[in-house]
């Protein structure tokens, strides 16, 4: 019998299963989830790295080859003002100057002729002509620039309107030996070098080169608003030396327009400095694609895995509730609601074997409705029935411990075990039940109960028959004592007995 009960309650961990089986899943679903992500921003990290690299590159060759440019356009310039200080320039005629002076000079397309300008600022030679027109140019920055600071090397103005085209004017001073000012030699590169130069790029749209100069002021623009040609960016926070220093890069909006980019810079070796923007929806265009499609694959699975666990979880707690009330079918006695007699002699070998551990006393009773036959005869089985119940009753409303065991032993017998209960308590409690079944009353017959009490300790090797059989006895002389009584067994007789 017992073997049977046994494996009912080693079917148990059903319910942690069930908790076990959601947090698993759960775990699983957030683990994989975290895997995605940091794979994704993995790939968006990638993405970004090798669009940077490649704006770099841009700016760089785009700077590299407007360096060359100045740089050769420079050399002129040096020569002239070098030239200048030849004795000989004075005296000569001015085509043998003009050789002289322009012989090596740079003369390509985009190009402004070289002029030189004397102390002044008066136009004095112009590379296009022999007989210039009279020019003042005193006032300009440039000018200014050289006369005021002898170290000024060469001079890039701010992008401005010369000689009927936009352009920006290169210069450099022209001193004696003494270090005196003697003039100014200028030439300047057109805007339609640089257009030139964005032309043969493959560029989208969106795509920015901003040519700068040291102090931030914008040279050059792609695409090109002559509006914002000489305007500085100093005021701008996020386009200070920091952010666009070489080597790295800023995501945000630029000096124009709200689209967010990424943007890189040239190196820093030449007189201006390059850069590169790309609109980010482009530079991560592909990464969302691919984060938006494997993001839906990880949702969908995650899904299918959280409701097939909450499928699996209801079912199994289902079936656990099913088990709990299989369970407690078969340890109920259907008519009175206490424990039945298998539970009654699973519990007893338990808490007998606990107390025998523990050294701690167990007790029992035995209560026996009184002439109960006498009641079924006159009143009926159904009306005794209803007796058993209140008998059941009064029982359950006495032993309320946690630990205690009422059960109905048989017929009209019921047993209740007290773990760790002495004689003495065990004997209150059966005069507990006895009050209350005598004070309970159904159609004004009186019904009573007989109480056998025994409590000891266990010693090894003693079985519980022992507790049983002394309670049983001590029932019996309840009954013989004339019923409605509650009587103790002796233990030494115990001793005897057993
Ligand atoms: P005593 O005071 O000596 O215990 O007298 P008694 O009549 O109670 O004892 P006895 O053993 O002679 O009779 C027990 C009766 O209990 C017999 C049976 O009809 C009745 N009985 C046993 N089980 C049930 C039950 O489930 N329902 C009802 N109504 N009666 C039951
Ligand atoms: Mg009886
Ligand atoms: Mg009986």
């Amino acid at each position: 019998m017992l073997s049977g009960w046994r494996e009912v309650t080693a079917r148990r961990p059903w319910r942690i299963s069930a908790k076990l089986l959601v947090v698993s899943s759960v775990v699983t679903v957030i683990g994989f989830s975290a895997i995605c992500v940091n794979v994704m921003l993995d790939m968006r990290r990638g993405e970004e790295a090798l669009a940077r690299q490649t704006l770099e590159n841009l700016a760089t060759s785009i700077e590299s080859d407007i360096s060359r440019n100045i740089e050769i356009y420079d050399l002129s310039l040096k020569a002239v003002a070098s030239n200048m200080l030849l004795p000989e320039i004075a005296t000569v005629s001015k085509s043998i100057r003009h050789l002289i002076l322009f012989d090596h000079a740079t003369t390509a397309r985009h190009f402004g002729a070289i002029q030189v300008y004397d102390a002044d600022g008066k136009l004095t030679i112009d590379a296009s002509t022999l007989d210039p027109a009279p020019e003042n140019r005193g006032d300009e920055d440039y000018f200014r620039a050289h006369r005021d600071n002898p170290d000024a090397g060469l001079f890039i103005s701010r992008p401005m309107l010369f000689r009927g085209a936009y352009a920006v004017v290169l210069s450099r001073r022209i001193s004696d030996a003494e270090g005196g000012f003697l003039g100014v030699v200028a030439g300047s590169i057109r805007f339609s070098y640089f257009h030139e130069l964005f032309e043969r790029l493959n560029l989208d749209p969106d795509d920015t080169i901003t040519v700068l100069r040291r102090d931030r002021t914008i040279m050059m623009r792609r695409p090109f608003d002559l509006d914002i040609i000489g305007r500085s960016l100093n005021y701008r926070d996020d386009w200070k030396a920091d952010n666009l220093r070489v080597g790295a890069s800023y995501s945000g909006r630029g000096p124009v327009d709200a689209i967010p980019r990424l943007y890189a810079r040239s190196g820093d070796s030449g007189p201006l400095f390059v850069v590169a923007g790309k609109p980010l929806s482009s530079v991560l265009a592909l990464w969302h694609k691919e984060a938006l499609r494997i993001g839906a694959v990880v949702l969908a699975l995650a899904l299918f895995m959280l409701v097939s666990t909450i499928v699996l979880a209801r079912e199994i707690g289902r079936r656990a509730e099913a088990e709990r009330k299989l369970e407690e079918m078969a340890t109920t006695d259907a008519l009175t609601g206490l424990r039945n007699r298998r539970k009654f002699d699973h519990m007893i070998d338990l808490e007998w074997r606990r107390a025998m551990r523990q050294k701690t006393p167990v007790a029992l009773l035995m209560i026996d409705a009184d002439h109960f036959k006498a009641y079924n005869d006159t009143f009926g089985h159904q009306a005794g029935d209803q007796v058993l119940v209140g008998i059941a009753i009064c029982i359950s409303d006495s032993v309320r411990r946690a630990g205690d065991c009422a059960a109905r032993y048989g017929g009209e017998e019921f047993a209740v075990l007290l773990p760790n209960t002495s004689a003495v308590d065990a004997f209150k409690v059966a005069e507990t039940i006895r009050g209350k079944v005598q004070g309970w009353s159904d159609d004004g017959a009186t019904s009573t109960v007989s109480c056998g009490i025994a409590s000891l300790v266990p010693a090894a090797g003693m079985d519980c028959s022992i507790l049983i059989t002394a309670a049983d006895k001590a029932l019996y002389a309840a009954k013989a004592g004339g019923r409605n009584q509650s009587v103790v067994a002796s233990i030494p007789k115990l001793s005897l007995v057993a």
